[in-house]
């Protein structure tokens, strides 16, 4: 091994569970606080934020994210609540690069700050954005988030784009009567701009307690409805994901897709787990109980534990949500608190 060359990474066992599914892609939330109010996820006074003394500091989640690359995590996502609001995120992508270059990392941000912050953070190390953006519509969007906000977030599209943060991803929760008018204005945005939208079927994750399934735009419909103006093509190149990509017929560039986690959950193929700004590993999106990692870490444990931790956390995943189903039961944490 020359200097030049970085050490060889620990090999742990995989994080599986026990339908043979492998968790591989962790969403780091690194706080709960958010300066938006969408309408959908937080309610317009806010929540009661952690105590700062809860919040994981950047080096303990370095250390749980490190250990969990060892078990096999390559795609690393920062999250929050807004994860743009906490201070000097860009060092924490520097620390999260350092665990390996061959690690995807990104984040996803509700792109308000993203236009200051998008060169510090690609320097540090960062692959790729995701904006969410409901309307693109200035009051609407206003009436939405309760932040009249639209350029900003357009802006910190177009400079992530400048600098390469690419794919530049759109998240489009899509709300019945309220924004399902836009789907097809979203995707000339990404036929204009190269983007991918991917829209959201609403979930049963505000705080609020105000979903109903009456509110959910199904996947299906949305397609039906882009459909009738532009001609898609399934992108079947991709590895699987949940939202499956559709490319123009008409080859323009940009892409739109479907993360339709009610209508058609994807469980079976779920990836994912999710470290929430307390220290909480977390399974599943609706998972009812998840483990925590800040205390055993905070009094000595080692990695070997951490990573046993994680391995039983992982192991305990159910076979998927009940979302529809007579014994449903929403999780106690909201979308805000578990890191999106
Ligand atoms: N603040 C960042 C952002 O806006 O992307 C990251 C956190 S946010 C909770 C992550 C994603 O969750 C956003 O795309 C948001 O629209 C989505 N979201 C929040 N509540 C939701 C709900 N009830 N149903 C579906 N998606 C939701």
């Amino acid at each position: 091994m020359t200097d030049a060359q970085a050490p060889a990474r620990l090999e742990r066992d995989a994080l599986v569970d026990s339908f043979g599914r492998v968790a591989s892609d962790l969403r780091v939330s690194v706080t709960d606080r958010c300066n938006f109010r969408c309408r959908y996820c937080m309610p317009p006074e806010g929540l009661p934020w952690l105590p700062k003394n809860e919040i994981l500091s950047f080096e303990e989640i370095a250390r749980i994210t490190g250990v969990l690359v060892e078990s096999g995590v390559r795609s690393l996502k920062v999250t929050g609540g807004e994860p743009l609001v906490r201070r000097d995120v860009p060092h924490l992508v520097r620390m999260l690069r350092a665990l390996g270059d061959d690690l995807d990392i990104s984040i996803t941000t509700n792109g308000y700050l993203l236009a200051d912050r998008a060169a510090e953070l690609r320097d540090a190390g960062l692959d790729r954005v995701t904006v969410s953006c409901d309307s693109l519509i200035k009051h609407r969007f206003k009436d939405m988030t309760l932040r009249d906000a639209l350029d900003e977030v357009l802006e910190g599209l177009r400079v992530s784009a400048d600098l390469g943060l690419k794919p530049v991803k759109i998240n489009t929760v899509v709300l019945k009567d309220v924004n399902e008018d836009e789907v097809v204005n979203f995707a000339t945005l990404a036929r204009e701009t190269g983007y991918e939208v991917r829209f959201i079927e609403y979930m049963p994750l505000d705080a609020q307690d105000e979903w109903t399934a009456a509110g959910v735009v199904a996947g299906a419909e949305i397609l039906e409805r882009i459909s009738g103006t532009y001609e898609l093509v399934a992108d079947t190149d991709d590895q699987p994901e949940p939202s499956t990509p559709f490319r123009f017929a008409d080859g323009a560039p940009g892409r739109v897709g479907i993360i339709p986690s009610v209508s058609q959950p994807f469980c079976d193929s779920c990836n994912r787990l999710r470290l929430t700004a307390d220290g909480a590993l977390r399974a599943c999106l609706f998972a009812l109980e998840e483990t925590d990692l800040r205390a055993p870490l905070r009094s000595g444990a080692s990695d070997d534990d951490i990573a046993e931790l994680a391995r039983e956390c992982v192991a305990a995943k159910w076979a998927g949500h009940r979302i529809g189903q007579p014994d449903f039961k929403k999780p106690a944490r909201s979308m805000s608190m578990i890191g999106g």
